[in-house]
């Protein structure tokens, strides 16, 4: 996989055929946008993993849907072409890339839409699918006081990029991922079509493309749910020494009604240890709440839990009424007695949290690192072997960032959608979020993930990858189990000639 870095020899007779072509190209599709060729160190090549990179034949630039439907046009009546969306490129394995294919910038498009709708009496907002969510964030915010209800982590993502994926974050155990909180899309086909959809409209094609993997059509606009924003968040961290009792309470939180838990419920694993990055000191909220570990009974062992919990508010709510509802629901978690920590920080900053993170890691070099990360759904009936195996044994001292885990409700999210799921109701978000300098290492972590994975498949663990990514065809059956018949009708439908999203490695390019 590596070894693909770099492979691409430069041909200087072919290039400057290409820069006369480019012209004209530019004018037989009759953009409105821009054309470039692709180049093997501009963007298109590259993605946020840092482990594959591949030249396309160009890049995109357009203007919005009717150049996404010329360019999608162009390439089926070629014998070969296929052609990529990139939302912001923050994948790990090469998925928005196009090998000799056409890449589309959609970040170009991210201005197109913004309009507040009501629908059925609930507040709505029409986004492009290249807007990134951080933008969607303060523009909803500032403007209309109100917010989209499901989150990720990280907010420089394209609403059309998470989208295609699920979407998760804190939030999605109440309201499902970003896919659950979707009235609409607009979507260019791989036929070049640009089409409505919805639950009652085109319904196939919606339930399609969210969870799709860009596999029917790139989305050009979402109508998305929203609510009130609040204020303030309480943000709030409480450590367990044992899995079983941080397990207990996530699922005990995540399970409750609305009024009488949390507004945010995620989890970390963290390593019994000072080391900066993945020890104790990584868990640090406030500065003036040390986190002692001389709380901690003999018998912790080399990792520990810590979940971590936010409790939205408004500036007109007295302090004393919140810490009484923080107190309330905080009472009667089994965390280790003296172990919590917690800050009050704006609405905004909180789900900025990870852009601050972004800058600090920028300037200390390491957010430009290789990113061999690995996410999966775990199902509640194997997250003890899993957190036995791959916790406590394969990845003890750490990976070099964060490791996620926290329970997620199936009956949240929408079987229509293409989203691979594990069975039970209650399953585990894992990430392994690796940051690793670049060299041979980069091949070992890539390897330690391929152990996990594979002991997950021997030990027959009900999990799906999320964010996944196979090469074999068969591996792809696997993870999509029953739902494989429907994603190929999906595909016949609304993408005969496997035109689009090449990187995910689905299906070949046919004629
Ligand atoms: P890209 O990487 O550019 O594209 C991803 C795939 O979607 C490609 O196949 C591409 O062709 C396709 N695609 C892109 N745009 C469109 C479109 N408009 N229409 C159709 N297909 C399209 N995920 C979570 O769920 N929760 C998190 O908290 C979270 N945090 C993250 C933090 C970081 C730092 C990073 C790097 C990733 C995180 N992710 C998270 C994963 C993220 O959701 C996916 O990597 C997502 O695909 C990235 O969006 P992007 O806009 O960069 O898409």
């Amino acid at each position: 996989m590596i070894a693909c870095l770099g492979r691409i020899v430069h041909d200087s007779e072919a290039e400057s055929k290409l820069d006369d072509d480019v012209s004209t190209i530019f004018n037989s599709l009759n953009l409105q946008g821009s054309i470039e060729n692709g180049d093997v160190s501009g963007i298109a090549s590259k993605d946020f993993g840092g482990l594959y990179s591949v030249k396309p034949l160009y890049l995109i630039r357009p203007s919005g849907a009717e150049d996404i439907s010329r360019v999608v046009k162009a390439a089926a009546g070629t014998p070969h072409l296929t052609v990529a969306a990139r939302g912001n490129g923050h994948s790990i394995n090469g998925q928005a890339m196009a090998d000799g294919g056409y890449v589309i910038d959609m970040r170009s498009t991210g201005e197109n839409h913004f309009k507040l709708l009501t629908v059925n009496g609930s507040p709505c907002i029409d986004i492009s699918g290249g807007a990134l969510w951080e933008d969607v964030l303060r523009r909803c915010v500032s403007r209309f006081g109100l917010a989209p209800r499901s989150w990720t982590d990280y907010l420089s993502l394209t609403v059309g990029g998470t989208l295609s994926n699920a979407g998760v974050s804190g939030q999605a155990f109440r309201y499902g991922p970003q896919t659950s909180n979707v009235t609409e899309l607009e979507v260019v086909t791989g036929k070049g079509d640009i089409t409505v959809c919805s639950e009652t409209q085109n319904p196939e094609l919606f339930f399609g493309a969210l969870g799709g993997l860009g596999q029917f059509g790139i989305i050009t606009r979402a109508r998305v749910k929203l609510q009130p924003a609040p204020d303030m968040v309480r943000w709030i961290r409480v450590v367990y020494a044992e899995f079983e009792e941080f397990t207990r309470d996530a699922e005990f939180l995540v399970s409750q009604k609305e009024d009488e838990s949390f507004d945010y419920v995620e989890g970390f694993v963290f390593c019994n240890n000072d080391d900066p990055v993945n020890g104790w000191p990584s868990v640090q909220l406030n500065p003036d709440q040390e986190f002692n570990p001389a709380h901690l009974p003999q018998t912790a062992g080399p990792v520990l839990y810590c979940l971590e919990l936010a409790f939205h508010y408004r500036n007109s709510d007295q302090p004393s009424t919140v810490d009484m509802a923080v107190s309330r629901l905080v009472r009667g978690l089994g965390f280790v007695d003296g172990l919590i920590s917690q800050v009050d920080v704006s609405y905004m900053g909180f789900l900025l949290r990870v852009k601050r993170a972004e800058q600090d890691a920028k300037a200390n070099g390491v957010w430009d690192n290789p990113h061999p990360w690995l996410n999966l759904f775990v199902s509640k009936s194997d997250i003890v072997d899993f957190d036995r195996t791959v916790f406590k044994k394969m990845v003890k001292n750490g990976i070099g960032g964060p490791m996620l885990i926290y329970p997620l409700l199936r009956s949240k999210w929408d079987s229509r959608t293409s989203v691979a799921l594990p069975e039970g109701e209650i399953f585990y978000i894992v990430a392994l979020l690796r940051f690793v300098p670049k060299g041979p290492s980069v091949e070992k972590k890539v390897a330690e993930n391929r152990e996990i994975v594979k002991w997950c498949i021997k030990e027959g663990l009900d999990f799906k990858l999320y964010l996944p990514h196979y090469r074999a065809k068969e591996d792809w059956k696997r993870h999509f189990g029953n739902q494989w018949t429907r994603l190929e009708k999906r595909k016949a439908n609304f993408d005969p000639m496997a035109i689009l999203a090449p990187g995910q490695r689905i299906f070949k390019r046919t004629n």
